[in-house]
């Protein structure tokens, strides 16, 4: 069963509305387990609609129109469709009363123009519009299922969903999505380790997305039901998994920060964090999950030199010396952060984040990040690219991921 949807509308062609109908009917058309093969958008021009539809009646089992039903002269949707399918239109006496008491009860006269909402295609089914004017039709016409949605995306869903949803063929088949996002490798990477699972591999398919700092791979299934799509999800994550081990670092709608602060919960582990390059941006993404008192220590900017020292006791001789954007400055901010604050651990971040301030050798980018444990403090060296708010990020993604992995191999 192909499905194509038709957007008509001119603001979409020059592109002052966002084809969110489209979007929208795609993912439920997708979940119901029916394919969409085409999105075509039209202007509002009968000609060209004309010409879209009969292409569309050509190819496709299922066609969906959003737009185009209102009272005015640029609403030709209905029209072109009973032209196409060679159907005459006849009022629809029950919508016309309904359209007159709407606007009576509005305490204003129906327009002439207002009439022509109440015209329907010999044989259509109307379907009634909870927020709006303008109903939806639904015409079955020789194999074909023709759908006619009215634009504005608050008529349009809630129809699609109550009315339309019901009244399309079952397919016989679910679709589920699965996100999995992996860190510390780049897309090329990723694409390299997973080249021949993802080249054999048709259900589930396998699409990798680039993202700031990191990779998602979407993974959809195609089955009988949603368990089994499940279950084929389950496997090809585990063999995903063994080629990329911890590089996968969470699923769906899990994020960095959230899977860092369930494991400082569960091994009952507090921060607390120096920052200087990244601003407050560690603290501030930790302090968004709710329940992070139960972690969260304290959260320093120690922006200047004299706050490294005054707030951290790192003696201003000692940085002057190695450099404020060095990993001797990162370790100690570490180790002193978790002192002042005693805390369990401690995480210095110190960096470059530009476009000013870079030199030969500390380039804009460079980026170090330590973590201080009960028994060690370590120290990494980043070169991150990027504007200046995307070097803070990338700074932040690391430093939680630093933390993860940690964490990880605590049990
Ligand atoms: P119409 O039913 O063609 O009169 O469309 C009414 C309004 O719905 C337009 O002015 C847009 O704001 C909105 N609209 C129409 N088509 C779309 C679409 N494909 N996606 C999102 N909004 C739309
Ligand atoms: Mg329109």
């Amino acid at each position: 069963m192909k499905a194509e949807i038709i957007a008509t509308g001119t603001e979409l062609l020059l592109g002052q509305t966002v084809n969110t109908n489209a979007r929208f009917l795609s993912e439920k058309l997708a979940q119901m387990g029916i394919d969409v093969y085409w999105h075509t958008v039209v202007g509002d021009n009968a000609v060209r609609l004309e010409a879209a539809l009969r292409l569309a009646l050509s190819r496709s089992d299922i066609i969906i129109t959003s737009g185009g039903l209102g009272p005015t002269m640029d609403d030709l949707t209905k029209e072109t469709v009973a032209k196409v399918l060679q159907l005459p239109l006849e009022v629809n006496a029950e919508w016309e009363r309904q359209l007159i008491n709407m606007f009576a009860s509005r305490g204003s006269k129906m327009t002439q123009n207002n009439y022509k909402q109440a015209l329907l295609p010999r044989g259509a089914k109307l379907i009634t519009n909870d927020y709006g004017t303008a109903p939806g039709i639904w015409l079955e016409h020789r194999d074909k299922i023709i759908v006619l949605l009215p634009g504005p995306p608050r008529e349009l869903e809630p129809m699609f969903i109550e009315k339309i949803m019901p009244l399309l063929p079952s397919s016989g088949s679910s679709l589920v999505s699965r996100t999995l996002k992996v860190v510390g490798l780049g897309e090329s990477s990723v694409e390299d380790k997973l080249a021949e699972i993802i080249a054999a591999q048709t259900n589930p398919t396998i699409a990798p997305l680039a993202k700031l700092g990191e990779v998602h791979l979407r993974l959809t299934a195609k089955a009988r039901s949603k368990t089994e799509c499940q279950e084929l999800l389950d496997e090809t994550e585990a063999k995903l998994t063994a080629r990329l081990g911890n590089a996968i670092y969470a699923r769906d709608e899990q994020t960095m920060g959230s899977v860092v602060a369930e494991l400082l919960s569960k091994n009952k582990l507090s921060l607390a964090l120096a920052e200087s390059c990244t601003g407050g941006y560690l603290a501030h993404t930790l302090t968004n999950i709710p329940g992070s008192s139960s972690f969260f220590s304290a959260g320093l900017v120690t922006y200047s030199n004299e706050a490294k020292s005054k707030l951290l006791g790192i003696p201003l001789q000692f940085i002057e010396e190695h450099d404020a954007v060095s990993a001797e400055v990162g370790r100690a901010m570490a180790s002193q952060v978790r002192e002042v604050a005693e805390s369990d651990l401690g995480l210095g971040i110190t960096g470059i984040a530009g476009p000013t301030g870079g030199t030969a050798d500390k380039p804009v980018g460079l980026v170090y990040i330590a973590l201080a444990t009960p028994t060690t403090v370590t120290c990494q060296r980043f070169n991150f690219f990027g504007k200046r708010e995307n070097i803070k990020e990338r700074a932040v993604m690391s430093a939680l991921n630093m933390l993860r992995l940690y964490l990880i191999q605590l049990g």
